[in-house]
């Protein structure tokens, strides 16, 4: 079996998972990291015995891979991905995927032209709670969905929507069969320029509802999404991957008795199963499970989200830092 060659461009917080993770795949081979700070760039490179460039065409020219992992700022995103596309080269890139809905319009352009693999890194989707929920959900009612955590100043270029909640849109999206009808919301700046607290109302053309809360401000950490059906109740734990099932069972003298399931089943990293799933599609050719579409259409969600949050605090402001 040929060995894909990939690399990581943008080897801060998360991408040193990346090219750490890269390193554990069967098939492939990590030929570079990329990052334009040398401190850090020779850092991870040393750290995993690859070469480390700090020019994207440099590493490009030298190291020659099929695919990479875009892990920069999300404001350079677009641009890095789009050379890397026009380079022939597969991308998997961040979440969240653009700026603007163009510029994913656009990278969705330029890798179907080239049938080059372009996956969008929501990797809760890639979450053994999710994947096994995603199985047995069919009528969702209801979904309300928490992600709490404390403040950290590293994300400073977007708010909590794009950060974080953009997950849980587009989880919810995945789960949900049918047209987006309405979208209320409200958030607040607290300790950035941006929204750092968040909560999004969705109604759905099929009648469905969702309630979607996330802060970066939050002492309380909590990732959680509770999902209503006609007869059963949901929650997922996605940091500890657990679900849980609630349903009344009537007895047979007439009661009714609140049934708890905990069912049992594979947990592992999500980010690896993100990768490998990656570097499969790479290999045969695969559509990915979250292409440029599904990363588009959460984004579409986010902005109508950020203009409404803009509206109810009645002003027009950039979505990001420039
Ligand atoms: P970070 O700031 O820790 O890392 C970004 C790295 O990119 C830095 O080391 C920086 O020096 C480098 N960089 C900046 N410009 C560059 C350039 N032109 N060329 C090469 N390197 C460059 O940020 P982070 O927290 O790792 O986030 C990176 C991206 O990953 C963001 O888009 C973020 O939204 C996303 N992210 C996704 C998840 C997830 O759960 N999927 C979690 C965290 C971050």
């Amino acid at each position: 079996m040929d060995l894909q060659r990939v690399g990581v461009i943008g080897v801060g917080h998360l991408g040193q998972h990346h090219a750490r993770l890269y390193t554990e795949l069967l098939g492939t081979q990590l030929v570079g990291v990329v990052d334009e700070n040398e401190a850090r760039a020779a850092a991870i490179g040393d750290n995993l015995g690859v070469p480390y460039y700090t020019n994207f065409e440099e590493f490009i020219k030298k190291a020659r891979p099929d695919a990479v992992s875009v892990v920069v700022p999300t404001s350079l995103h677009y641009e890095i991905a789009k050379k890397a596309l026009e380079n022939g080269i597969h991308v998997l890139i961040e979440k969240p995927v653009t700026t603007t809905v163009r510029e994913a319009e656009d990278l969705l352009n330029v890798a179907a032209k080239r049938d080059l693999v372009l996956q969008v890194g929501h990797v809760e989707r890639f979450n053994s709670a999710v994947q096994y929920t995603s199985k047995i959900v069919h009528e969702p009612l209801f979904l309300q969905s928490r992600r709490l955590g404390p403040f950290s100043s590293r994300i400073s270029d977007v708010g909590v929507v794009l950060d974080l909640m953009i997950h849980d849109i587009d989880i919810i999206l995945s789960l949900v069969h049918s047209e987006i009808d309405s979208i209320s919301a409200t958030g607040r700046c607290i300790r950035t320029n941006h929204e750092d607290v968040a909560s999004a109302q969705i109604s759905f053309k099929n009648g469905a509802m969702a309630h979607i809360l996330v802060s970066r401000v939050s002492e309380r950490r909590l990732r959680q999404l509770e999902i209503m059906e006609p007869e059963r109740y949901l929650t997922i734990n996605y940091e500890t991957q657990d679900v849980s099932i609630n349903r009344c069972v009537r007895h047979e003298n007439g009661t009714l008795v609140e049934v708890i399931e905990h069912p049992v089943f594979p947990k592992s990293e999500p980010l690896k199963l993100e990768l490998q799933h990656f570097v499969t599609c790479v290999r045969e050719g695969k559509q990915p499970l979250v292409g440029i579409m599904d990363g588009k259409r959460a984004l579409e969600v986010a902005i109508s989200v950020l203009k409404q949050i803009h509206l109810s605090e009645g002003k027009e402001e950039s979505i990001i830092s420039q």
